[in-house]
């Protein structure tokens, strides 16, 4: 069958009580991967085909939900409620397609969101204008039979067993007829469509389903698929964090720079030790973890900062970032001064860094420039820092 004159009946009615309770919703609602599962499977169907028609089958107090969950595909779809069972639901899915007329219907589970393209093709190609067909898997389970107060009655032979998958495929009069008979003249309930279908004498071909077009009908299935979505689109966090600081010079006979003293004319004017580069890295590792900056964690305000070693608040932070699941790649720290000269103190530097770090040399980087003599650097008013940082993130226990 051809997928413009095929219809799609996704079946997303039930209350799917065996799933446990949840916030979001029946499972159909849930979210595995960050979307909910009936957001997937509906892409499934949309992903390489164009179907005359899909319908969603939902239920009748979930419409804001659907809604909320299907509105990314626009008027591509259609939603329809259901009804109490199954068999019903498809009914409905099944009388609403009637003035549309497509030759053939997939039925489809809303909650085997991992149906594959293949999988719907080798269906739509095996339906015929008098047969139906369904994807399946060979049973690979021993497969017993319970008898009498819980012991085994027997094993039954799985050589020719398998399990029902769906898309099932139909040509659409004929399931339609089948569904209006099995209500009109049973009270049979069918677990499936293509049983319904084998009732009324229609022959059903199976072709190969996949393992992983499972049906997510417990709560462990909805995490197992959550896990598997994230470990698939899991990507390389790294982080990227900047930081400026600025200390006027006094008269004096120090400065501390990257934590090396340096004897030097003047001295740089801090409620600390006013080690503008190692402020700036704080603030660049601070900001690859959204902590705040250097003022948050150590207010000037608080007495104990008085004379510290800025060196402290460089470890705060990597501790910060570690707790958070960090590792840093690399440090870089532009000092702006006219004076004192850096190069000949900058190994110091690195080894200062190196040690509150944990970083090896090649990984961090002291650079320098004058101000060519302008503004308030230029005039030795004051010393600028601009540090860069990247740290890339992952689970806190793989970082240790
Ligand atoms: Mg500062």
């Amino acid at each position: 069958m051809h997928q413009s004159k095929t219809a799609v009946v996704i079946v997303a009615a039930g209350r799917g009580e065996r799933a446990g309770q949840s916030e979001e919703g029946p499972k159909q609602y849930r979210r595995i991967g960050g979307r909910p599962v009936l957001q997937w499977t509906v892409e499934a169907f949309l992903r390489d085909h164009a179907f005359q028609t899909i319908v969603v089958l939902i239920h009748p107090d979930d419409v804001e939900r659907a809604n909320a969950c299907l509105s990314c595909f626009g008027d591509r779809i259609r939603l329809v409620p259901g009804s109490i069972t199954r068999q019903a639901s498809v009914l409905k899915g099944l009388e609403a397609l009637r003035a549309a007329a497509p030759e053939a219907v997939l039925i489809h589970d809303g909650v085997r969101p991992f149906v594959s393209s293949r999988v719907i093709d080798d269906v739509l190609d095996a339906v015929s204008r008098s047969s139906g067909a369904i994807p399946s898997a060979p049973v690979t389970d021993t497969i017993k039979r319970m008898g009498d107060g819980g012991f085994i009655a027997d094993t039954v032979d799985r050589k020719n067993l398998f399990a029902a998958q769906t898309p099932q495929g139909f040509p659409f009069n004929l399931i339609l007829q089948a569904h209006e008979a099995a209500t009109r003249e049973t009270a049979q309930a069918f677990t499936d469509d293509a049983s319904l279908f084998e009732w009324r004498g229609h022959p059903v071909a199976l072709v190969p389903g996949e393992m992983r077009n499972v049906k997510l009908t417990l709560a462990e299935d909805i995490t197992a698929a959550d896990t598997k979505l994230r470990s698939a689109s899991r990507m390389i966090d790294v982080r990227t964090g900047n930081g400026y600081d600025v200390h006027q010079l006094v008269e004096g006979d120090h400065v501390t720079l990257c934590g090396v003293r340096i004897a030097h004319d003047q001295t740089l004017l801090g409620h600390s030790d006013a080690d503008v580069g190692l402020h700036a890295l704080t603030d660049a590792l601070l900001a690859t973890c959204g902590a705040g900056d250097i003022g948050t964690h150590f207010p000037p305000s608080d007495p104990q900062w008085k004379g510290a070693a800025s060196s402290l608040f460089v470890r705060h932070a990597v501790e910060l970032v570690r707790e958070k699941g960090g590792r840093i790649c690399n440090v870089d720290v532009t000092l702006i001064a006219e004076a004192p000269k850096v190069g000949p103190h900058r190994a110091a530097m690195v080894a200062a860094i190196g040690e509150m770090t944990g970083l090896e040399p090649e990984r961090i980087s002291i650079k320098a420039t004058t101000n060519e003599m302008l503004g308030f650097i230029g005039r030795r008013e004051g010393i600028a820092a601009i540090a860069t940082t990247s740290v890339v993130y992952g689970d806190a226990e793989s970082a240790r």
